[in-house]
């Protein structure tokens, strides 16, 4: 085995190793890690000083040791009784120093510190420690287990298994959201505002932003399908889109540059007249190179549709999603794109 990992496959690296962990102790959402980190480390509860929350040591460097050992901190160690954040947290260190264990080429101590939330910690940690978080994040939240349920289970109870997990919000969404096609916004919400937004890729509607207060997040009216939950302490709301919705199809002699122009004039924009025109038709070009990447298909219902539920879910657009000779201006452009073959 090598003794350092390619930057370009070090991720699918970690993605075997714990996909055979996970396949070899059958793990499901909520295992009990302390018992399979014992299985392959001495545990070790004692003080140390700083923010550390862990220390690694493993087999291969110094120091020789007879067995890999985990070194906790006790005084982020949850005691009896102690807040489900912390055990969450907890959770996520030690199956993240399972990953320095487990991964071979992680050799010699690994100090860890992790608040148990991927994307807290990401802007400011090495790629060991990416990979170490990559891993823990697949045995906590076994992908093989969430594909299942998400076959076999409503959206509700997927929720419900994910809470299970007993992980931070932010590991369970980021599994989630990878897992599913386009057509998914999934928001935490805290205090009745947005804390965080994942979206599946090449999904219509924008994400709503952090702060902003749940009941302006706008997707309602665009989705098909909305459901909550809670996971960690947060309520969870999973709003569904549909891939194509219905548009009139009478659209002869629609001249569509003259429809926009009557459209806009219609609006008492004033001096955000242009930028508002261009961020709309912004949406097309995104839309567009999506379908040029093969990403969405070309027609012109999921153009329209696509186009339709970007420009409805940005609060600053709503006038003129709202306005009624819209939805055909958006459908009469996507046909003639689709016309057009462009
Ligand atoms: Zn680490």
């Amino acid at each position: 085995m090598s003794a350092s990992a390619p930057e370009d496959d070090g991720l699918e690296r970690v993605e075997i190793a714990a996909n055979r962990l996970v396949d070899l102790h059958g793990l499901e959402f909520g295992s009990d890690i302390r018992k399979l980190s014992e299985s392959y480390a001495d545990l070790d509860i004692r003080s140390i000083p700083a923010e550390v929350d862990a220390i690694s040591l493993g087999l291969i460097g110094h120091p020789p040791l007879p067995r890999p050992r985990i070194i906790l901190n006790s005084s982020k160690f949850p005691r009896q009784g102690a807040a489900q954040y912390l055990v969450r947290r907890y959770r996520f260190t030690l199956a993240h120093e399972l990953g320095h264990v487990q991964l071979p080429w992680h050799t010699g101590i690994n100090v860890c510190h992790s608040e148990g939330d991927e994307e807290l910690d990401s802007p400011s940690i090495s790629s060991y420690e990416q990979e170490a978080h990559h891993f823990a994040r697949r045995i906590l939240v076994p992908q093989r287990a969430l594909s299942r349920a998400l076959d076999e289970c409503s959206k509700s109870e997927v929720l419900n298994l994910l809470d299970e997990a007993a992980v931070h919000f932010s590991v369970a969404l980021r599994s989630l959201i990878e897992l599913l096609p386009p057509g998914h916004v999934i928001s935490a919400v805290r205090n009745g505002a947005i804390e965080r937004s994942y979206r599946s890729d090449h999904t219509g509607p924008r994400p709503p932003v952090p702060g902003m207060p749940i009941e302006d997040a706008g997707l309602d009216a665009l989705a098909c399908e909305r459901i909550e939950g809670q996971i960690g302490g947060r309520k969870i709301v999973w709003w569904s889109f549909p891939s194509v919705i219905e548009f009139d199809s009478v659209l002869s002699d629609v001249k569509i540059k003259e429809l926009w122009r009557q459209l806009l004039d219609s609006l008492d924009l004033g001096g955000r007249r242009d930028s508002l025109r261009s961020s709309a038709d912004g949406k097309f070009s995104t839309t567009m190179g999506l379908v040029r990447k093969g990403a969405l298909p070309f027609t012109a219902e999921v153009i329209a549709t696509h186009v339709l539920q970007n420009v409805g879910s940005e609060p600053k657009l709503r006038e003129i999603y709202n306005h009624p000779d819209f939805r055909r201006y958006v459908y009469a452009r996507a046909r003639k794109a689709e016309d057009k073959g462009e």
